[in-house]
Order: C-alpha cells, then sequence, then structure tokens
C-alpha cells in the first residue's frame, strides 16, 4: 500500500465528490437566478458518474493516500438515494471520515438514513439567521427556521454538525454577530467563510470580501476567542473557541489567508472530471478511464501522474485582474 502513496510528491488526503451539478436553492453568491434560470443547461442524467462509479474512483484515490471524503453538489440531498452511496463509501478499506455538504432542507427527511449509512458529520449552509436577509440570498424565498430544522434535526440523528456562513460585504455582514451568538448557545461551530470568486458568474470583487480580520475585529467586541491548534497537517479553518466553552468559531480565509502550500484536496464533478484545484479552468476525464478499465491500476496511474504535476497557487497568486480574467468552472459544478 505505502509504494502506491510513494507514488505522489504531494500529499493527498482528501477528496471532495460532487454527486449533482443541481439544487433546490439559487444562492446569489454561488447560483445567481438570472445566470442560473430554467434555460440553464444541467448534466444530463448519462453524464453522471453511477454510484458504482464513484465508489471505484473513491478505492483508487483510497490507495493514493485519500483518508477524508466529502459529497457536495449543487445540492447532494437532491441526488436520489445518497444514503446507499454513503454505505458503498464506508466500506472502502482507509476512509475512515465521511463528510456532506448542504444546504440542510432535505435534512429532516434523511438525517437518520445518513447515519444508519455511515455518514459522520454534515456541514449546513446557512448565512443569515434574519429572515429577510436569509431568504434574499438564497434566492428561494426560504426562511433560515428552513435549515435551523434540518441542522436540530441532524444533530438528533447523532451527526457532527459545523454550520458554514459565507459572509458578503452590504449583504449579511450584520449577520456575523447574530449568527454567533445563536450557535454559541447551540454548541455549534460556525465558519466564517470569505467570499470567493470561484466561477464567473457570481460578479466577485475585493470589494465585497469582508475579511477574517474583520470579522474577527467585530466579535472580539462581543466575545472572548482563543485560538486552537490545528488538529492535522492541511486544515483549512483557523480554528477559535469561546472562552470557557468548547464552542468552536473558524474562518475559511481563501482570499485573505491563503493556503495553497498545504493544499491536500482533490476534487471530483459529477461527471467525473477530476479537478486540482477549486479555481481550476481544465478538469481530466476520469469517467472515461471508469468506464473502460474494469481494473484498479488505470485509475491509480492517471490519477497519481495527474496529481504529480500540479502546480496550482491561484489564491497565493490571485488579483483583481486574475479573478475576473480566467476562466474558472463554476462552485455548484465543483461543490466547494
Ligand atoms: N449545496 C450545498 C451547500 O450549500 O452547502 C453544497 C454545495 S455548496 C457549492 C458548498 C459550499 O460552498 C457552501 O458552504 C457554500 O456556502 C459555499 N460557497 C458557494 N459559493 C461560494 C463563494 N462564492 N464563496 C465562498 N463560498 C461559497
Ligand atoms: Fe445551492 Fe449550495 Fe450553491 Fe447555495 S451554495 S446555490 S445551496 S449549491
Ligand atoms: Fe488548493 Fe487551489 Fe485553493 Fe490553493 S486555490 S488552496 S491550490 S484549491
Amino acid at each position: 500500500m505505502n509504494g502506491i502513496k510513494d507514488r505522489l510528491n504531494r500529499p493527498l488526503q482528501d477528496l471532495r465528490i460532487s454527486v449533482t451539478d443541481k439544487c433546490n436553492f439559487r444562492c446569489q453568491y454561488c447560483m445567481p437566478a438570472d445566470i442560473f434560470g430554467p434555460d440553464f443547461k444541467f448534466l444530463p442524467k448519462t453524464e453522471i458518474l453511477s454510484f458504482e462509479e464513484i465508489e471505484r474512483l473513491a478505492s483508487a484515490f483510497s490507495k493514493l493516500g485519500v483518508t477524508k471524503l466529502r459529497i457536495t453538489g449543487g445540492e447532494p440531498l437532491l441526488r436520489k438515494d445518497v444514503a446507499s452511496l454513503i454505505g458503498r463509501l464506508k466500506k472502502i478499506p482507509g476512509i475512515k471520515d465521511i463528510g456532506l455538504t448542504t444546504n440542510g432542507v432535505l435534512l429532516p427527511k434523511l438525517a437518520k438514513d445518513l447515519v444508519d449509512a455511515g455518514l459522520h458529520r454534515v456541514n449546513v449552509s446557512l448565512d443569515a439567521i434574519d429572515d429577510d436577509i436569509f431568504k434574499k440570498i438564497n434566492g428561494r424565498g426560504v426562511g433560515s427556521d428552513v435549515v435551523l430544522k434540518g441542522i436540530e434535526a441532524a444533530l438528533d440523528a447523532g451527526l457532527g454538525v459545523k454550520v458554514n456562513m459565507v459572509v458578503q460585504k452590504g449583504v449579511n455582514e450584520s449577520e456575523v454577530i447574530p449568527m454567533a451568538r445563536h450557535f454559541k448557545n447551540m454548541g455549534v461551530t460556525l465558519r466564517y467563510i470569505e467570499f470567493m470568486d470561484v466561477g464567473n458568474s457570481n460578479g466577485w470583487d475585493f470589494s465585497k470580501v469582508v475579511t477574517k480580520k474583520e470579522m474577527f475585529a467585530m466579535l472580539s467586541d462581543h466575545f472572548e476567542l482563543e485560538p486552537v491548534d490545528p488538529n492535522y497537517f492541511g486544515e483549512v479553518a483557523k480554528r477559535y473557541k469561546h472562552k470557557h466553552t468548547e464552542t468552536e468559531v473558524g474562518f475559511i480565509t481563501s482570499v485573505s489567508e491563503s493556503f495553497c502550500s498545504s493544499c491536500t484536496r482533490a476534487r471530483i464533478s459529477a461527471d467525473g472530471k477530476f479537478y486540482t484545484c477549486l479555481f481550476a479552468s481544465k478538469g481530466y476525464d476520469l469517467r472515461e478511464l471508469v468506464r473502460t478499465y474494469k481494473e484498479e491500476e488505470p485509475l491509480i496511474n492517471e490519477i497519481s501522474s495527474i496529481w504529480n504535476q500540479r502546480r496550482d497557487r491561484y489564491s497565493d497568486e490571485r488579483t483583481e485582474e486574475s479573478a475576473k480574467a480566467k476562466e474558472k468552472i463554476e462552485m455548484s459544478y465543483i461543490g466547494g
């Protein structure tokens, strides 16, 4: 086993698997409704990887060192019978942790099945407690109570829960404190995500980013936070906890403090393309390979060769110009 891992010159620890590019929300920073409208062409079913194909790819990745999987989308809970995929992935030797990122709407219906299948944790996205702000952001008029019920359902089912909040200037920075208060009271980790220039449709520019430094300053007026050491190499969140509690607050600082040099994450889109960076323009087709070969070796060879050629450091080098000029894949397609 180690022999296979030795083929890589940079560590590869986690894999994000998108299982659909569709979503029941139209978050303005991810799938703006004017672009992702009724005429938008989502992937046809024939192009989407089957659960068996996903399982075979995840198995090949596990031989190269991947121990953590995250299921994402679009909205992954819209993929029919996604719990059975979790069950398959759970059985792959070497996979120690399976998480899923969701908007939470379908958790009351599915949380128990997901846990029974072997899911360990969910990250639930919620950008505001205030209904008017949240309804506007998600583009579908869904109130925060719907997502809060999903979070409750996940906790009741025994899942680990973190809440993700994308913060945009002039949109929801007024919610930084109310969200912190709410999730501190619940004992749930809240992670603030800097608004990123993923894709080419969300109108991003630097002026719309609220940096970790700015958020931390706001929080410091209301809470006492103390730093927490990283759990492992390549941990993405900068973590703190509320003093005298075990409740954490984290920041994903991919704009203001990039972390490309320790990036150990690979991504597969729902149609089987392998991306070595969230801001990539080009993916490598693994679907053709997985549909052609029954053996694992060709998959392992291709994945290791692509990973070894990887030179990605987009966030380290980001400028206002590069963010606008470069053709990039959309967040709803690759899953974050
Ligand atoms: N639909 C699921 C959800 O919203 O959790 C999973 C897919 S979504 C693309 C994954 C994560 O990406 C979510 O936490 C979402 O808030 C985040 N995200 C989407 N667009 C973003 C952007 N432009 N900047 C920062 N985070 C973004
Ligand atoms: Fe859908 Fe998630 Fe994107 Fe919102 S962030 S539009 S819930 S995929
Ligand atoms: Fe990894 Fe690309 Fe993000 Fe850098 S910009 S941390 S290489 S995904």
